[in-house]
């Protein structure tokens, strides 16, 4: 497909194509890298190379960032409904399309389809929540201090943003930018991730088709380091936005710290999760598993430290050993899979080291420890045991269905333990007993606290971590206002 104004994801005859070829979105029109192609997207459960990916060339980054540029004004000034109905529109379509998009979001990420699909319906539903929360942008009036005066703060947006996505979260992590951004009159300009850009650029191509005037959303594509240095640089972007990892986090800051330009950071985590003896073993076993395969393991608020109180601890390992060896791994498309490869080599080969260090740590492995088969990024869910806490595995956040399980007596200690590390992004807590939930909630050194729940993360609250898992937060009324400044007006 050439440059032009007709989607990659337009209909075929019998639906969206099996894969689309990812061009980039620039100022309402779809687009081949002005420098060629930046490497390839390929399917983690065969290898099957399923596209070549864009190179954006610097005039197609001036070229976005004038589109949002130009677009920034009359954005602005279109009322917060009008907004709100082309993001509700566009919900519309991607629950219309969840099944087939899900299929394309498998293919190039690995996920399940159940999983894919879960995360377009939940894309939607964002879309949804921030149309609504952006007519409650308020503002404020305050009681004057002279007569007749008036003293007032209005929200107003900061401007164009430049986001960067990872792969994880293909399309929710875009959508969880793109909604508040637009809903508080925002224009953008994203960068999602190389090795699933798919999922990313469905959501422009939905919002296109809902009505986003052309401009508002662009998406661009090549070399990560070469495009956040040239967007966060340009004085059009006034407002940063990242999810990934803890060291790329940091120096995206450096880079916006030049231009004093204020960031949104959500990075890694290494979240413990504390197994009290009161806990309800059944639901804490079945939750742990389903928390530990999610995506196998790759979730920032994946538990990866499990603190289990030593009178259960040799039940719970056990059990939990067992049940994650019943999970069915395979490819996410087939619908009997309940885990899916990894996302990338990268991450197997992380696994294996991972493995290895803990073991020749001390650690002992309980359970799986290694690939599946000889295609696909497959890797068998894994327990390791009494790994030192000074091991590489119980500091550095593993990324993976990887389980590092270590027993305890005293709650102070474990609370110590879940806290010593730089990341604070969850914590978790499985027990029955309403005055320890407490304990933990006001204890644990994390910006999301699940009690016998992995769930950290709704639309309606915010989501953001503490120390180095990040700065400010999405979700909730604190995502929309993240994108936006509070203007005082003093009339006397
Ligand atoms: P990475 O650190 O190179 O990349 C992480 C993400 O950042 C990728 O999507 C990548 O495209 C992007 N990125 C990298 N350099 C960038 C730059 N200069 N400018 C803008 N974006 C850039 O490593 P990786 O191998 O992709 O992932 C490894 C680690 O990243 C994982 O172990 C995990 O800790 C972390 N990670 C975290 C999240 C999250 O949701 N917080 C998501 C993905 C990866």
């Amino acid at each position: 497909m050439k440059s032009g104004s007709s989607s990659p994801f337009s209909k075929t005859g019998s639906g969206l194509r099996a894969y689309p070829l990812p061009l980039q979105f620039i100022g309402g029109e779809w687009r081949l890298g002005g420098d060629g192609t930046a490497g390839q997207v390929s399917n983690p459960a065969t290898h099957e190379v399923l596209a070549e990916v864009p190179r954006a060339s610097k005039q197609d980054l001036d070229d976005a960032l004038a589109a949002a540029s130009n677009a920034f004004d009359p954005w602005r000034r279109m009322s917060a409904v009008d907004r709100g109905n082309i993001l509700t529109a566009a919900a519309h379509l991607l629950r219309q399309r969840a099944d087939e998009l899900a299929r394309i979001m498998s293919l190039e990420q690995g996920k399940t389809l159940a999983e894919a699909k879960l995360e377009f319906m939940l894309s939607a539903e964002t879309f949804e929540w921030y149309a609504a929360e952006g007519r409650r942008a308020n503002g404020r009036i305050m009681p004057a201090r002279l007569p007749g005066a008036r003293q007032m703060v209005l929200p107003q947006p900061l401007g164009p943003v430049a986001a960067f996505t990872p792969w994880n979260f293909p399309g929710l992590l875009p959508a969880r930018k793109i909604a508040p951004a637009l809903a508080a009159g925002c224009t953008m300009v994203m960068k999602p991730s190389e090795e699933t850009p798919a999922s990313a650029l469905v959501l422009a191509a939905v919002l296109a088709e809902a009505g986003l005037p052309s401009g508002v959303l662009n998406m661009v594509l090549g070399v990560p380091q070469d495009i956040s240095e040239h967007l966060i640089a340009s004085p059009i972007i006034r407002k940063i936005t990242f999810t990934g990892s803890v060291p790329v986090g940091k120096q995206l800051a450096r880079l916006a710290a030049e231009g004093v330009k204020p960031c949104t950071l959500e990075l890694g985590g290494h979240s413990a999760a504390l197994i009290f003896a009161d806990a309800d073993m059944d639901r804490a076993v079945a939750t742990c598993v389903q928390g530990k395969t999610r995506n196998a393991g790759q979730v920032c608020t994946s538990p990866t430290r499990f603190l289990v109180h030593e009178s259960i601890h040799d039940e719970f390992v056990k059990r939990f050993a067992k049940a994650l060896g019943d999970v069915v791994i395979g490819p996410g498309n087939s619908p009997s899979s309940q885990m899916g490869p990894l996302a990338n080599g990268r991450r197997v080969e992380a696994m294996e080291q991972l493995v290895k260090d803990a073991t020749s740590a001390g650690g002992e492995l309980y359970a799986g420890g290694e690939r599946l088969g000889n295609t696909g990024n497959f890797f068998r869910p894994t327990i390791l045991v009494d790994t030192p806490i000074s091991a590489g595995p119980m500091c550095v956040e593993p990324f993976g269905p990887v389980a590092l399980v270590s027993r305890f007596s005293r709650t102070e200690d474990a609370i110590a333990e879940a806290n010593r590390l730089p990341y604070g992004l969850a914590a978790y807590a499985f027990t029955q007993s309403a005055a320890t939930a407490v304990t933990v909630s006001e204890e644990l050194d994390a910006g999301g606290i699940g009690i016998n729940s992995f769930a950290v993360s709704h639309v309606e609250a915010p989501f953001g971590g503490i120390k180095e898992s990040g700065i400010g937060y999405e979700g909730g009324s604190e995502g929309l206002a993240a994108f936006m400044h509070h203007k005082y007006v003093h009339h006397a």
